[in-house]
């Protein structure tokens, strides 16, 4: 029986720091971040590729923004909707072309993924996560009033909007993406962490304005669909102890209850190294594997030579 791994794609996957976001920059990020994935798929593991989406929704926000007074601006959800679709569509295409150049016949689907989140989650108190356009203090009060956006001032660069960041409660569409893997088909879902929605009282769902962070996404993916393995892939080929000081040192594994100790004297940061450690310790715990490693280390990583273990005690 082959391991089914669901692999988490970091913003640099799609966009590097200071690139411009043109669409042949991201295709061309995209394509050889697929040529490593494919090596995985080649090597007998069932995949599912769950990747960020931060900047590309965040222009997508500002394309809205820009030419609202030609096309009405949509919302957050929608905005997030998008950007899955244009990721999905550049990295379907790459990893089927990885694929044939390997002469390797295998699909791939893409799904629009909708992750719920608890309508009473404490985020919605305190929306932390700032996205979108930068604006004069003047603006920022006038998107308080006209729009009821939340404004916050962000490290003295101007006012930006923030919004709530919940944790994902549960994926939908489970049942699609356990029937494609037993068909030896490689999924891409819940880009960006997913289109946030809630239930509400009557038991529809809605659409919601808020960001839910994609590794704690994937952890939910792995459990919903049984997972074997949840492998974090990065722009650092490790995780570091004190990391980015003269002490820092190289985690190559760690069992859980010692990583956890690690989380709580705070050696990994709240919004990049954090949230991968708290997905990665809880599927530990679960006697699962957990892996987070560079893209470039991940089939080496997969047989233990690379990478940083988080293991079950
Ligand atoms: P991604 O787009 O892959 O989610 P992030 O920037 O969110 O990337 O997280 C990866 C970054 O986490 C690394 O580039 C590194 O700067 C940072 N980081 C913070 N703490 C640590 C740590 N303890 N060990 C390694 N990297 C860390
Ligand atoms: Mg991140």
């Amino acid at each position: 029986m082959s391991e089914t791994v669901v692999v988490a794609l970091g913003g640099n996957a799609i966009l590097r720091p200071n690139q411009e976001a043109s669409f042949e920059n991201q295709l061309k990020n995209i394509e050889t971040s697929c040529n490593f994935i494919a090596n995985i798929i080649v090597n007998g593991y069932k995949v599912v590729i769950t990747h960020g989406n931060g900047p590309q929704v965040g222009n997508i926000l500002r394309q809205n923004e820009e030419a609202k007074k030609f096309v009405p601006a949509f919302p957050l959800d929608v905005c997030s909707a998008q950007s899955q679709g244009l990721i999905g569509y550049m990295m379907e295409r790459s990893l089927k072309n990885a694929l044939t150049r390997l002469n390797y016949s295998s699909q791939v689907v893409t799904l629009l993924t909708q992750t719920e989140v608890d309508s009473k989650d404490k985020a919605f108190e305190n929306p932390s996560k700032p996205i979108g356009l930068f604006y004069s203090k003047e603006e920022a009060e006038k998107m308080r009033k006209e729009k009821n956006w939340i404004m916050k001032e962000d490290s003295n660069r101007g006012y930006r909007r923030v919004v709530p960041s919940p944790k994902p409660k549960k994926i939908h569409g489970i049942e699609s993406i356990k029937q494609l893997l037993e068909s030896n088909i490689t999924v891409i879902s819940t880009g960006g962490g997913g289109i946030p929605i809630i239930q509400k009282e009557n038991g529809e769902y809605a659409g919601i304005e808020a960001v839910i962070d994609k590794d704690l996404s994937a952890l939910r993916l792995c459990e919903q669909i049984d997972a074997d393995v949840l492998m974090i892939l990065t722009d650092v080929t490790n995780v570091y102890l004190s990391y980015g000081t003269p002490n820092q040192k190289k985690l190559e594994s760690s069992y859980c209850d010692e990583a956890e100790k690690y989380l709580m004297q705070g050696h990994f940061s709240d919004g990049s190294m954090g949230p991968k450690m708290e997905a990665a310790i809880s599927f530990a715990k679960k006697g699962k594997k957990s892996i987070i490693c560079s893209l470039e280390e991940a089939v080496e990583a997969l047989e233990g030579k690379k990478g940083t273990r988080i293991l079950s005690s």
